[in-house]
Parts: structure tokens; C-alpha cells; sequence
């Protein structure tokens, strides 16, 4: 079917757009240099990962529509991979022809959690219990008259990420610390295990999904440490959450990536927590681990070219590599080559060139046969790596 369609994108005049310039667009762009497609970046700063490795870069505002606009006329396909983007040029440019994946519709109903979530109810898609409030007044007055009841997580509509922007809310005086913004009071789950399942979807409706991976949390901290594929889980939850996870794809008709994640409740249900239309930190371990990398994936989805397998190769596992606190400037990976000399490890390093605490400065993969083997070595790399400042 695919034969007789010229894909005219390799070694051509053909212009990807990628619209953000962080790690995540820069791990595409390693897929774009395999393909030798030309590629032009759009990121605010001249810092950006990106830089290295696209063929053209704009330095930009991307919430600005003037700038999202004039650098989408001069692309023949547009991506992103942030969510911040000015919605209202994706839209315009589509008017005239442009093809924008994932489409600003899909955006439209993700980039407010709102709206997200009231996006499940009406696709019948499980989630946990929510109510939107317009101001953090109004969640006040909710909990005063006891119409929301303590403890709930509240998550601010728009401009959250890795956590920013979410917060358990168990007793009323942490309200007074919130910014006053739309927001979501969402029902505390009980979850023994957070999940994610990444969907890929080409415009000629040609759908896969990975396998499902699992989230491991620190037992004090609350933070991920380890991402692990395949999920350690019973083989029918598994396919139940692939099974919601295409679901889901379905009602956003996404094009490109979307990775869903989900919790698996105490009584094996599978809620889905949020989704990101894009590359997505739970599928890194896929650029060593799988038979075609998230990527890679991505780009052939939203040329519509016949999609990778998914399948793994390798059981794999991925670490995040923060900056460690109390450590400000330049960056400095200590005990990178101890980890190097490790059975399967291989470090990916983004390019900030300053550290700060938590920031996410890259990950290191760990693949093995078996995935119990690849958690100890994990373990190792996890305690002996540390981004630290020089
Ligand atoms: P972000 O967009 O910042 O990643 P999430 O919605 O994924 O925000 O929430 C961050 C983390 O907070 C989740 O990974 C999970 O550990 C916890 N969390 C989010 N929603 C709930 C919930 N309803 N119940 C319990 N924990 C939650």
C-alpha cells in the first residue's frame, strides 16, 4: 500500500518544523540525521539542546502566535515537542493547508488538564473523580461548605509539568501557599503501581503500541527513579492497559506519539492519570532497548510512513540523571566512566550546560537480558553518578 506513495522527504527540499528545542527534540533530531531529513528548530533560547544537531534554528517565542505563525509558513510538516505552544497559529496555519502533528485539536483538548479530564468523562475513558475551579477562591469556598472534601490533589490547569503544579492537598492552610490559577481538585488514588503505555499513530489511522513500562518510586522521596520495560506486572493487567491506552489514542485521533499514563489501582483497575502527545521520558529506554526507538517512531507517524516494531529487543531500564541540590553552574557528571564500565549502561547527556537542583540534565539506559538484572545494575549506576556543579 505504501509502495506507490512518494515519500519525498529523504535526502530532498522537504523541511521538517520541530517546535521547542530541549532534549526531547533533540533525541528526534539523531532520527532525522539517520533519515537525512532537513530539519528547522524554533526554541527561545540559543542554549537549546536542538542547536547541535538541526539543519536550521530560530531562536523564538513560542507562545507568541507572530513567531509560531512565520516559522510555520516556512515549513512543509510541523511538530512539537513541548505542549507550550501558541495553539492559535497551529490553527491558522492549518486553515491554510499546513499539516500541524499531532493536530491543534489534539493539542486543544490536552494542554488544559481541565479540559483534559472533562475530555475522558465524555469518551467514557476511566479516570479519578475531578472538579474544575476557575480561581483557588472558589476551591476555598468549596472545601469551607464541604462540597470538596480533604485529602485531594490539586493541579493547576496549564503549565505543570514533572510534577510542578501538582500538589496532595491534606489540610486547608496549604491552599493559602497555591497561585491563584485554574485548577483541577482531582480524588486521591490509591495506586500500588503508576504505569504508561505509548501509542503511535500514523494519519493513515496504522496503529501500535510498546509494551507497557512501570514507574518505580523512591519509598521516601515520592520521586520516579527508575523507569523499567517491561513492567513487572501480571500479563492481564498489561494488556488491559494497552488495550485503554489504544483507546484513549482513538479518541484524541492523534497523529505521532502519545504516551498515556496510568495508574493501576490497589484492586487492579487502570485509570488513566494524563497523557502527552509527544516523545515522553517513559520511552527513552526504546532508543537502546527496542527495535525502533520512540524517535524514530515519531517521525515516521507524522510523515506517514509504515510504522517500527515496538516489540523489545532487550529488557531496559532508565534513570533520570537530576542535578543534585545544593549545586548551581556548571555541570559536572561525576563517575561517569565508573557507570561507563558497567555491563549495558549507556549515558545520554542532554547538553545544559548548567546544573541546578532537580533540573533534568539527562538519563543513562540500562539494558540486559533480564530485567531483574537490570534493576541491581541500575541500582549501581543510580548510587554512584551525580550531576553535581564543577
Ligand atoms: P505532571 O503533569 O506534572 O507530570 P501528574 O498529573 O502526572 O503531573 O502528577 C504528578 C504525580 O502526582 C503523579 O506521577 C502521581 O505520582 C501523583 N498524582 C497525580 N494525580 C494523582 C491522584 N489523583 N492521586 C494520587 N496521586 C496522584
Amino acid at each position: 500500500m505504501y509502495l506507490c506513495v512518494m515519500a519525498n522527504y529523504f535526502s530532498s527540499n522537504f523541511t521538517l518544523g520541530i517546535l521547542g528545542g530541549g532534549q526531547l527534540g533533540k533525541m528526534m533530531l539523531y532520527e532525522t540525521r539517520k533519515f537525512d531529513i532537513t530539519t528547522h528548530v524554533l526554541d527561545p533560547s540559543l542554549e537549546a539542546p536542538c542547536r547541535i544537531a538541526c539543519n536550521a534554528f530560530t531562536q523564538g517565542d513560542l507562545m507568541d502566535y507572530d513567531t509560531v505563525y512565520t516559522f510555520g509558513k516556512k515549513v512543509d510538516i510541523l511538530t512539537f515537542e513541548i505542549e507550550g505552544v501558541n495553539i492559535e497559529a497551529l490553527e491558522a496555519l492549518e486553515k491554510e493547508g499546513k499539516k500541524v502533528y499531532p493536530s491543534a485539536k489534539t493539542l486543544r483538548n490536552i494542554q488544559d488538564k481541565g479540559v483534559q479530564k472533562k475530555f475522558y468523562t465524555t469518551h467514557k475513558i476511566p479516570t479519578a473523580p475531578f472538579s474544575v475551579f476557575e480561581t483557588i477562591a472558589k476551591v476555598k469556598k468549596a472545601v469551607a461548605s464541604g462540597e470538596l472534601k480533604l485529602p485531594f490533589v490539586w493541579k493547576s490547569c496549564k503549565g505543570g509539568y514533572d510534577g510542578k503544579g501538582v500538589q496532595v492537598i491534606k489540610n486547608s492552610h496549604i491552599l493559602d501557599l497555591l497561585p491563584d490559577c485554574p485548577c483541577i481538585a482531582e480524588e486521591l488514588v490509591a495506586f500500588k503501581n503508576e504505569l504508561a503505555v505509548i501509542v503511535v499513530r500514523n494519519p493513515s489511522a496504522q496503529v501500535k503500541t510498546y509494551p507497557v513500562v512501570e514507574m518505580e518510586f523512591h519509598p521516601q522521596a515520592n520521586q520516579v527513579e527508575y523507569v523499567i520495560c517491561p513492567a513487572r506486572i501480571d500479563d492481564k493487567v498489561a494488556a488491559k492497559a494497552r488495550s485503554i491506552a489504544i483507546e484513549v489514542s482513538k479518541a484524541f485521533e492523534h497523529v505521532g506519539l502519545l504516551a498515556v499514563e496510568m495508574f493501576q489501582t490497589n484492586d487492579d483497575q487502570i485509570i488513566v492519570n494524563e497523557v502527552a502527545p509527544r516523545p515522553h521520558n517513559s520511552g527513552h529506554y526504546s532508543i537502546e532497548a527496542s527495535y525502533t526507538n520512540q524517535f524514530e517512531q515519531h517521525i515516521r507517524a507524522i510523515l506517514d510512513l509504515p510504522l517500527g516494531n515496538t516489540a523489545s529487543k532487550l529488557g531496559g531500564i532508565m534513570v533520570n540523571l537530576v542535578g543534585e541540590q545544593n549545586h548551581t553552574g556548571d555541570v559536572a557528571y561525576q563517575n561517569i566512566e565508573e557507570i561507563m564500565a558497567m555491563d549495558g549502561v549507556t549515558p545520554h547527556i542532554y547538553g545544559k550546560k548548567q546544573t541546578r537542583p532537580f533540573r533534568k540534565m539527562g538519563h543513562v539506559t540500562i539494558v540486559n537480558e533480564n530485567i531483574d538484572t537490570a534493576r541491581e545494575i541500575a541500582q549501581k549506576v543510580k548510587q554512584r553518578i551525580k550531576v553535581i556543579s564543577k
